[in-house]
Formats: structure tokens, sequence, C-alpha cells
């Protein structure tokens, strides 16, 4: 199974300019002082990944670039690039860039469209819409106060087992009624 090199960032959020994260070890756990950046780390992650602004905690797509969340901006573009080696140990670069609101995203240096970004990493198994990679603050409450059926459900979506599983409810239900 291939694995997560290091993150380059570029003026995101809290890092100022050109800056590396990791390189990562196969488990890692980032710690540090309130408010010293650790769940922009999961940010940078779920940016590169493709996320909405919403989910990385700003209301603007523009307000991620270092600087924004006091209205002094440092510059008009942003960028984090996610190095990946895969199974054969050759290295992956998926980045995603700003400029304003708007976003682009590359595959090793070459820009392609949003869908065929996610379809790439859906290849490396990372499922974006699923967002089964991160959990976010606070929302290990939310896992906690669900029921069992609805925890069942979130883990069949997470799996992507939920179409099968909906196929078995009807041909049970099928079955029952006839
Ligand atoms: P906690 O332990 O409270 O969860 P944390 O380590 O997860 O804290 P983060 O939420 O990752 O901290 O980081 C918050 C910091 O990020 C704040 O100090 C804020 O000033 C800084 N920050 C957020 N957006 C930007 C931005 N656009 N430019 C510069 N700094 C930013
Ligand atoms: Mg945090």
């Amino acid at each position: 199974m291939g694995f997560l090199k290091q993150l380059d960032v570029d003026n995101f959020k809290s890092w100022r300019g050109k800056q590396v994260i990791g390189p990562f070890k196969r488990f890692n756990c980032i710690i540090g002082t309130n408010g010293s950046g650790k769940s922009n780390v999961m940010d940078a992650l779920s940016f590169v990944m493709g996320e909405r602004a919403a989910t990385l905690r700003v209301k603007h797509t523009r307000d991620l670039i270092h600087g924004a969340h006091i209205g002094r901006p440092v510059s008009t573009t942003a960028s984090v690039t996610m190095r990946y080696c895969d199974d054969n140990g050759e290295e992956l670069n998926f980045c995603r860039s700003i400029s304003g609101d708007s976003s682009e995203y590359r595959i090793n240096g070459r820009q392609i469209t949003l869908a065929k970004y996610t379809e790439e990493l859906e290849k490396i198994g990372i499922v974006t819409k699923a967002r089964n990679c991160l959990v976010f603050q606070g929302a290990v409450e939310s896992i906690a106060m669900k029921n069992p059926k609805e925890r069942t459900k979130m883990f069949e979506r997470i799996s992507q087992s939920l179409e099968l599983s909906n196929d078995y409810d009807r041909r049970k239900e099928a079955l029952q009624k006839a």
C-alpha cells in the first residue's frame, strides 16, 4: 500500500511562503498547543483532496491564503502539494492551487479537471466524497452520539458497501413478501 510522504504548502493558512510538512511516517501524531496549527494540517490535507471552503473552516476559498484571516493576505495565491508514494515506490504529486476563489488541480504538474483529479485520487484508495480519511474536530462526539443504525449506515457509506447493503435489503424484502 502506498503512503503519504509529505505536504508542500505555499501561503496556505498559517504557513507563510513555501514550507514542508513532513516527511510523514506510516503512523503520525501531531501535537501542539491550542491554536498552533494542528487542525490546519488536516485542512491542508483536505484542501489538496478538493474539499470545499466550509469544511476547511473558512467562508471563502480566498480566506485560506496566509494572512487573509486578519484581512491582510500576503498573496493572491496559495497551494498545497501532496507527495504520495505508490506501491511501486513512484512519487505522485497531487496539487491544488487557488487564485482568489478559483481552484486549479494538477497531477505531476499537468492541469486537469476536478472530476478527473477525484477519479485519480480514487485509484489510490482516497474516496473524497466518503470523507473516509478525516475525522474533524467535533466529529468524534457526533459519531459517538449516533444510534447503532446510523453508525452502521456511516460505516457502510465509508466502506462503499451502502449500495450492496441496500440491494441486500431490497432482495430480503422481496423474498419476505413472496
Ligand atoms: P486547537 O488545539 O485549539 O484545536 P489547533 O492547533 O488545531 O488548535 P488551528 O485551528 O489549526 O490550531 O490553527 C489556528 C491558527 O491558524 C490560528 O492561530 C490562526 O491565526 C491561524 N490561521 C488560520 N487561518 C489563517 C490564515 N489564513 N493565515 C494565517 N494564519 C491563519
Ligand atoms: Mg484543532
